[in-house]
């Protein structure tokens, strides 16, 4: 069955913060490697918040004692990089992107001509084991009145600056917009969301106990995402354990950063 997101260019997989949990990491490790992996991910900087040391909302980041991390927490993300499609705007870096050779207009959504959907496809290279936020966006779960809800998703501010930053093709989602006019369809859908917020209770469990301990520097922390695992499946053991890079900007300041990088390469 076809969904709308057959007919976009993959809007959300450029315009949001990619935050992960431990447990997304190890499914990419099973789809590309360690080696992939590491290198498709960061620890994206952010303000300092107590809250995250004691409450379980959210996905919570990490604090490192390394010198140059002090004063930051961090997120564990997917990277993104620039898309060769739009110059200047960032993409995950598992997003496969292409120019379609003819316009494909659905001419079910509303002025789909002026949706970079219409011109671009787009696929995710790690679509099986792609991270559970990806699988269950836009429909969110709370889990406080257990209750799931399609969303109503806006264009960010972004969306000016660039059509890439577009969204869905269409502002009024509905459920069959996403094939999840079905029963089986739903009960799956709903499996996700349950699923995901469990992982996310238990990599804040995870974070909470790395957060807790001393001499929390980024050496360690691969072994300790890897002993995360290992108490639930009992696999990956690498000999020597890689370092996830502090490097990924965030949007905002990556879009400006390349915006005036492309300016200064015409002068
Ligand atoms: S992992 Fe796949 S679905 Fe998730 S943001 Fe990246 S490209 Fe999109
Ligand atoms: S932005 Fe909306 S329509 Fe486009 S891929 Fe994401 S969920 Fe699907």
């Amino acid at each position: 069955m076809s969904s709308i997101c057959d007919s976009c260019h993959a809007g959300c997989c450029r315009t949001y913060r990619l935050v992960i949990t431990i447990f997304d990491f190890l499914d990419l490790v099973t789809a590309v490697g360690m080696e992939k992996a590491v290198q498709g991910t960061c620890f994206e900087a952010m303000p300092f918040n107590e809250n995250y040391l004691v409450n379980n909302h959210g996905i919570h980041p990490f604090v490192f004692d390394d010198e140059d991390k002090k004063g930051s927490m961090y997120s564990l993300s997917l990277k993104r990089d620039e898309s060769t499609l739009f110059p200047n705007t960032l993409k995950c870096t598992f997003l496969s992107e292409e120019k379609k050779a003819e316009p494909n207009i659905n001419a079910d959504l509303p002025e789909h001509d002026k949706h970079p959907g219409s011109t671009t496809d787009a696929r995710c290279s790690v679509y099986e084991n792609r991270p559970i936020m990806c699988r269950t966006y836009p429909i969110g779960f709370n889990s406080q009145i257990f209750s799931s809800q399609l969303r109503r998703r806006e264009d960010l501010p972004l969306a000016a600056q660039h059509d890439a930053y577009k969204i869905c093709p269409k502002s009024q989602l509905e459920l069959s917009d996403f094939a999840l006019n079905t029963p089986a369809a739903l009960m799956k859908k709903n499996n996700d969301l349950m699923l995901n917020d469990m992982r996310n209770q238990a990599h804040n469990q995870s974070v909470l106990k790395w957060n807790s301990q001393p001499e929390r520097l980024t050496a360690k922390i691969i072994p300790f995402i890897l002993s995360v695992g290992n108490n639930l499946i009992g696999a990956h053991k690498p000999n020597k354990p890689p370092i996830i890079e502090t490097a990924t900007p965030r949007l905002d300041s990556a879009a400006t950063a390349l915006k005036a990088k492309s300016t200064a390469s015409k002068v």
